[in-house]
């Protein structure tokens, strides 16, 4: 079968590993790819919002199966054009992946249908916003309404903090149209935890929990990223509460979608944060989380792409999840979020895996002749499985430790470690 994938990350690579597992793959395309996905996938340079051009693609190809990974072109209609040309595709229409992109939407979706979450109010004006703010008090949370790339949430710490990130977006229009709105939130305490689940409809299917580390450095220090490593299972998560999560998030957030005509097919990622009152929702995504998924695939026993065709015709997936642990450390450009370089040679001794047991999964690289470059800010992630969490860890942390130290690049020594 041909296989398209579109994307460039992290997550993107590692579902294309899952995909070359399968014997009954025998082409994978990616659009538009990085210089990691080249031994198992043919490179098609075509970005991941030119929807047009990736369906004359999937159509000139013969593709079998089309998975979007990011979300920009989820809200932009990529699986609507799909699905107009009868293409198969994985991932859900731009209605249903607002869940994703309008924080707004999100919060009153919850509401409505009853899914707990922090308690909120929607502003468009920014007096109004911070009458309430100073009502409420601080800790509290801002979000920017739309898509901001992980950087539109400010936990402001006190009133002033609060109030100057509502003037940043609104006002100031920090992150342009994303930011007109914005969504004034109740600050949750706990410990946070992912959970995706494979939703057709009503159906879901829910996969291993995960937690991510966002913060750029150690013991959760400095500033917001995309995501500095994952490990799953989460150990300190009870059974109850992921069952909880699963009946009373995941499960009502699918019906309530079908019921409100914005019926989802994909990947529902729920951040989620256990509260003393149990589990409640910080944000959903209408995709594969990164990078969670580089820890969550390599524990599915099942093949990647038979699990979304019996999904999406109606069958029970049957999801079986290997046993052990899996622990994904970031390599980060220096300097990362903030600005870095770009075309960085990185040593051959983090791209080669042959002398240890851990996988590589690339995001920001790019290849050069024999060496690969960095073209991103989250550069590679390594990663290991192993019958337990700490195995795991010290598998990537040896294989870390014994690569060249470079000033060019960064890394968190204490994934996992807060399990
Ligand atoms: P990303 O795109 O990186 O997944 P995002 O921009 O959609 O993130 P959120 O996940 O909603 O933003 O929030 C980012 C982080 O801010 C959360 O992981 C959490 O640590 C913190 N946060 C968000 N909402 C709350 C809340 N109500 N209480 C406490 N912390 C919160």
């Amino acid at each position: 079968m041909n296989i398209f994938v579109v994307g460039s990350g992290g997550r993107e690579h590692s579902m294309i590993k899952k995909l070359a597992m399968d014997t009954r793959v025998s082409n994978i395309y990616v659009a538009p790819g990085n210089g990691g996905m080249e031994q198992e996938a043919t490179r098609v340079p075509i970005q991941d919002t030119e929807i047009e051009k990736l369906v004359a693609f999937a159509q000139s190809e013969q593709i079998d199966w089309t998975i979007v990974g990011p979300e920009t072109p989820l809200l932009d209609g990529i699986v609507n054009a799909f699905q107009k040309e009868s293409l198969n595709v994985f991932g859900p229409t731009k209605e249903a992946a607002l869940i994703e992109g309008s924080k707004d939407f999100a919060k009153a979706f919850m509401k409505k249908h009853h899914i707990p979450t922090a308690d909120y109010e929607t502003f468009t004006n920014a007096d109004l916003a911070k009458d309430y703010i100073k009502e409420k008090g601080a800790p509290i949370v801002i979000k920017a309404d739309g898509l901001a790339a992980g950087k539109g949430v400010v936990v402001a710490l006190s009133v002033e903090e609060a109030c100057t990130a509502v003037d940043n977006m609104l006002v100031d229009q920090q992150f342009g149209n994303a930011g007109n709105k914005v969504v004034v939130e109740a600050f949750l305490e706990g410990k946070e935890f992912s959970l995706m689940a494979f939703v057709h409809g009503d159906r879901v299917y829910p996969l291993v929990p995960a937690r991510d580390h966002k913060r750029a450095y150690d013991e959760d220090n400095g500033p917001n990223t995309g995501g500095m490593g994952a490990y799953a299972p989460v150990p300190d998560l009870s059974k109850k509460n992921i069952q909880y999560a699963v009946d009373h998030i995941l499960k009502p957030t699918a019906k309530g979608l079908v019921e409100d005509g914005r019926s989802f097919t994909g990947i529902l990622y729920a951040g989620l944060i256990e509260t003393n009152d149990g589990p409640k929702v910080i944000e959903f995504n209408a995709r594969f989380g990164d990078p969670e998924t580089q820890v969550v695939l390599p524990l599915m026993e099942n093949d990647l792409l038979q699990v979304i065709e019996d999904v999406t015709s109606g069958k029970d997936p049957d999801l079986r999840t290997k046993g052990g642990a899996c622990v994904g450390v970031v390599i980060a450009s220096a300097g990362y979020p903030g600005p870095y370089r770009k075309g960085v040679s990185i040593p051959k001794s983090l791209t080669d895996n042959s002398d240890s047991d851990c996988f590589i999964v690339h995001a920001g690289t790019e290849r050069k002749q024999e060496v690969y470059q960095t073209s991103g800010g989250r550069v590679l992630l390594v990663g290991a499985t192993a019958d337990h969490l700490s195995q795991a860890r010290e598998k990537v942390y040896a294989k870390l430790e014994a690569s060249q130290n470079n000033e060019d690049f960064f890394y968190r020594k204490d994934i996992g470690t807060n399990a």
